[in-house]
């Protein structure tokens, strides 16, 4: 599983984009992107801009670090994505949308993706009624992801919960949060994935 030490925040700095990793924090002032929006390190202000392959690169890295990958397993995805059937980056992205620990954040049950691995490898995520505690593994349409029953009275969980409800969840998704509940509707298409994203970069990496 992906391990990142140190403040998560330099990753946003060096991406040049919020990537939103520390949950609530994220949309407050606190934000250490919107305090310090350049890249970290005694020359972060100096920093030329990027070309060419650095420009892929970074784009790959903004992806691993958005989903909380490692480089390995983002290449054995890129490679199941380059096999299948369709647009290898569209593939790629739906099969990280897929994998449960981000079906759980984007449900609303934790805060950030970080924080949904550690629901799923604590093991209080079911699917289809049984546990479940790889995070990445993938959900298929039609599967119900939910709250073992002792963490629903989890107040860190509800209050999760409550402000999931306010943003909504993704259009491929539906919540019951009522019974700690969501529904894979279907398999995301490219346009439901509403990240900046240009995985056409990320392909162009790989080919070379
Ligand atoms: Fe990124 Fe969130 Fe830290 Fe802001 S608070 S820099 S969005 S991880």
């Amino acid at each position: 599983m992906a391990r990142i030490t140190g403040s998560v925040c330099r990753l946003c700095r060096r991406e040049g984009m919020k990537l939103f990793l520390k949950g609530d924090r994220c949309f407050k002032e606190k934000c250490a992107f919107e305090r310090r929006g350049y890249a970290p390190g005694q020359h972060g202000r100096r920093r030329s801009k990027v070309q060419g392959y650095g420009i892929q690169l970074r784009e790959k890295q903004k992806v691993k670090r958005i989903y909380g990958v490692l480089e390995r397993q983002f290449r054995e995805y890129f490679g199941k994505a380059s096999r299948r059937k369709g647009i290898t980056g569209a593939n790629l992205l739906q099969m990280l949308e897929r994998r449960l620990d981000n079906v759980v954040y984007r449900l609303g049950f934790a805060s950030s993706r970080a924080m949904a691995r550690q629901l799923v490898a604590h093991g209080h995520i079911l699917v289809d009624g049984r546990k479940v505690d790889i995070p990445a593994s993938l959900v298929s349409a039609g599967q119900v992801v939910s709250l073992k029953e002792p963490s629903r009275k989890n107040e860190a969980i509800k209050i999760c919960l409550d402000t999931a409800k306010g943003r909504g969840v993704p259009s491929w998704l539906e919540l019951d949060a009522d019974r700690f509940q969501g529904t894979v509707k279907q398999l995301p298409a490219r346009e439901e994935i509403t990240l900046p994203i240009q995985e056409q970069l990320i392909v162009e990496l790989y080919s070379k």
